[in-house]
């Protein structure tokens, strides 16, 4: 798939923090229950924390327990995209961003209705714009 947004490897490390850097541009993971959003319930809409690609909107945000912020559905489905994900001895689906390839977090079939999905996302890949 052809993006967007492209910059280099140097260009994402000025940019972003060491811990953004390492989540969105290297698939790390943040700590279960250390990032912002976990079991933040403030309405608005999530964005990708590298380019500004809306990605989640709070409405779909649910607790699932795990830690991370968890959705139902993304609000804007052409800025996500899947892979599936083979690393750490697991067959996951990864979850990105379409427009510049952002780590974002991983779905699972294990949500509530109505989708019965649930995207388990880094804090640390996304941005809250708060409603206001
Ligand atoms: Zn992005």
């Amino acid at each position: 798939m052809s993006r967007k947004i492209t910059r280099s490897d140097a260009e994402w490390r000025a940019l972003l923090s060491p811990e953004e850097y390492y989540v969105a541009r290297q698939k790390g993971t943040e700590r279960a229950f250390t990032g912002r959003y976990w079991n933040t319930t403030t309405p608005g809409r999530y964005h990708c924390v590298c380019c500004g690609a809306e990605l989640f909107d709070a409405a779909s945000k649910f607790d699932a327990g795990c830690g991370w912020p968890s959705f139902n559905t993304p609000s804007v489905p052409e800025n996500v995209e899947e892979a599936e994900d083979r690393s750490h001895f697991m067959v996951r689906t990864e979850v990105m961003c379409s427009q510049c390839g952002a780590h974002l977090g991983h779905v699972f079939d294990d949500g509530p209705a109505p989708t019965g999905l649930r995207y388990c996302i880094n804090s640390v890949s996304v941005k809250l714009e708060e409603e206001k």
